[in-house]
């Protein structure tokens, strides 16, 4: 499974406003969206 580079408070301040958050994946090094709470990218 693919990890992401997201700090935990990062992850709880997305969870909080329920918006998507930024990171950048550790496969390719493209930034990506993801949703906060199934933690997948969101294309
Ligand atoms: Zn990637």
């Amino acid at each position: 499974m693919t990890q992401y580079f997201t700090p935990q408070e990062v992850v709880e301040e997305a969870l909080e406003e329920g918006t998507f958050l930024e990171t950048i994946c550790s496969y390719c090094q493209n930034r990506i969206r993801l949703d906060a709470r199934a933690f997948e990218p969101v294309q």
